[in-house]
């Protein structure tokens, strides 16, 4: 089993996520260019069981971001939309607008 793990800039809010996604993507819609302040965002999504969070997370429209640091790191629908660019290893790679921490 691969678990991925990541975290906001401040670390207080960590999540890992199981295996493979259930898709990944990327979205250019007018609310993720405004959340993100990038052109597009990307992301991956599980399902809500193979995630797991640390952590005080506080949430605009669905959109989750820690109130200490503000990084944008998930969303929570029946699915888990994670930011690819909060992620640690590999995924680092698609990572738009962001440094994600390193570790
Ligand atoms: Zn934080
Ligand atoms: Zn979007």
């Amino acid at each position: 089993m691969i678990i991925r793990s990541g975290s906001c800039l401040c670390g207080k809010v960590q999540y890992s996520v199981k295996d493979a996604p259930v898709r990944i993507g990327l979205c250019h819609c007018a609310d993720c260019r405004k959340e993100s302040g990038s052109s597009f965002v990307t992301f991956g999504i599980w399902p809500r069981h193979a995630f797991e969070s640390t952590g005080e997370v506080k949430y605009f429209q669905g959109r989750g971001f820690c109130p200490e640091c503000g990084s944008r790191i998930f969303n929570k629908a029946k699915e888990t939309r994670s930011r690819s660019g909060s992620a640690r290893s590999t995924w680092r790679r698609a990572t738009s607008n962001r440094s994600a921490n390193s570790g």
